[in-house]
């Protein structure tokens, strides 16, 4: 299997992460020609901007255009979502972000966001929000609690007390950080479309663009065509500007825009799940330690476990293996954009794994959700984010692989700017340059390759 796992994934980006300091610290050139394709207008009149899809990158985008002094006053966002806000990984993701763990050219995403994070948590009421430490912990084979450790209570769960071998710190607490994803896009919402603010949701289906020819070639956006959700009757939104934010489904953007953006994406379809907390004799749910885990790869049961207590009590699990790999164009035609099956056999898996490490959910843990859902991965593993060339007012914002939770204030941020200020400030958006598979048909990296053409994700 080509891909990396979410688990391993986030943790080798870590090891790179540290590998990399003395580079990542050197001091950020701004762009030299951050918009070589950008041709929209930038002035001041209305602007009609619609964003396709409200996970929690297309929400985040809408929430920091809604905010930006320099959008264009009567102007609207239209934020255009095939299901619910948050339905696909936005709502069903872990939430981890971590500030030290980028490496080359995603280091600022992660430093901006975290930063971000903390200013608009507190800024939207975010319950959900808190910094909390991360463990390694190794597979054990012994029966009873097998760790060999320096850490130090209360840094160890109290809930890990079943059999594990080593731990060692991953993060003390300071530069990692957790979020239920689903609460932080309702507070956008709910902050953002409030009577006023010229923001709205619409349900339904992107199904292409519409655009006018211009004098010097280039074509500028007039209007997004789109299928209602309950009716499935056909309609056009006028809008001068459009950003993809549709997550794996993004490479629908492909057709709509005629093949001038080649966008390659793997949707990588994991299941993952959510224990309730554990209750006292007395019935009360007990004090569930926060302290997050990224668990070694564990042959008996095919898992390397991400743990993520969360502050309401529940226990959220992935990085339980078995995913599954959706190409390209099976994205294209909306796979698993109306139902995202769960694999049962993953989930037991899972289950067998966490209670091995834990007794007290041996004993009194019980699953309160079982789920499923995609994190969108282009070839080398970086997002797109940038303009589509040739098309005035057209964006994509996609691909965020399995960080587009952590990163997502920080995209929303530099795509705003892109949008209204024609540039980016604050982020080099060169490596994330939606047509780097259309100009040269690959780049370099790690991971794997067929001929020049990077294929598989890559790390
Ligand atoms: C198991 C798992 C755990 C993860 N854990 C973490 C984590 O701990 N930390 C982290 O940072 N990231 C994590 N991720 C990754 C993260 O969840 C994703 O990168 C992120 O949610 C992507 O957000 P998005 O808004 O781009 O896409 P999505 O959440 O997929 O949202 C896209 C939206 O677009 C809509 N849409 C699609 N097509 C159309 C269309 N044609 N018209 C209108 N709307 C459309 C969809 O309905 C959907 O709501 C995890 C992913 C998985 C799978």
């Amino acid at each position: 299997m080509f891909a990396f796992s979410s688990s391993s994934t986030k943790h080798l980006q870590f090891l790179l992460s540290s590998v990399c300091l003395l580079s990542s610290t050197t001091a950020f050139t701004p762009p030299s020609s951050p918009t070589r394709r950008l041709t929209t207008s930038l002035n001041m009149s209305a602007k009609q901007i619609v964003i396709i899809g409200s996970g929690i990158q297309g929400t985040s985008v809408a929430y920091h255009l809604h905010k930006s002094s320099s959008l264009p006053p009567d102007s609207t966002i239209t934020l255009l979502e095939a299901k619910e806000p948050a339905s696909a990984a936005s709502g069903k993701g872990g939430g981890f972000m971590a500030r030290s763990w980028g490496s080359g050219p995603t280091v600022g995403l992660h430093e901006l966001s975290f930063d971000l994070y903390q200013e608009l948590c507190e800024e939207l009421q975010v319950e959900s929000y808190r910094k909390l430490p991360v463990l390694s912990v190794l597979p054990g084979f012994g029966t009873k609690s097998t760790s060999k450790t320096s850490v130090k209570a209360p840094l160890i769960p109290s809930w890990l007390d079943g059999s594990v071998g080593r731990i060692s710190p991953l993060g003390m607490g300071d530069d990692t950080a957790q979020v239920t994803p689903k609460e932080f896009v309702d507070k956008m919402l709910e902050c953002m479309t409030q009577a006023d603010k010229g923001v709205k949701l619409i349900l339904g289906t992107c199904t292409g663009i519409e655009c006018r020819q211009e004098s010097d070639g280039s074509k500028s956006i007039t209007g997004v065509q789109y299928q209602t959700k309950d009716s499935k009757t056909e309609h056009s939104l006028p809008a001068s500007d459009i950003i993809v934010s549709a997550g794996p489904w993004s490479c629908q953007a492909q057709e709509w825009f005629d093949n001038a953006v080649s966008l390659p994406m793997e949707g990588v379809k994991s299941t993952s799940i959510v224990w309730k907390p554990p209750l006292d004799p007395k019935g009360n749910p007990i004090n569930v330690d926060a302290t997050a885990l990224f668990c070694g790869e564990d042959d008996r049961f095919g898992t390397h476990l991400e743990v993520y207590p969360r502050p309401d009590g529940t226990i959220y699990i992935c990085g339980i293996g078995g995913s599954d790999y959706i190409s390209t164009s099976q994205l294209q035609s909306c796979a698993f954009l109306e139902e995202c099956p769960p694999r049962e056999d993953r989930a037991n898996a899972a289950t067998k794994a966490f209670t091995t490490m834990s007794n007290t959910y041996k004993e009194k843990g019980e699953l309160m959700t079982i789920q499923a859902c995609m994190r969108p991965c282009p070839p080398d593993a970086l997002p797109y984010m940038g303009t589509v060339p040739g098309y005035n007012g057209a964006f994509i914002n996609a691909g965020h692989n399995c960080w587009g939770i952590a990163w997502a204030p920080g995209c929303g941020k530099v795509m705003a700017e892109l949008v209204l200020e024609g540039k980016c400030k604050c982020l080099d958006l060169r490596p994330f340059d939606p047509a780097r598979f259309t100009m040269s048909g690959g780049r370099g990296g790690r991971g794997r390759k067929k001929g020049s053409l990077n294929v598989g994700e890559q790390w």
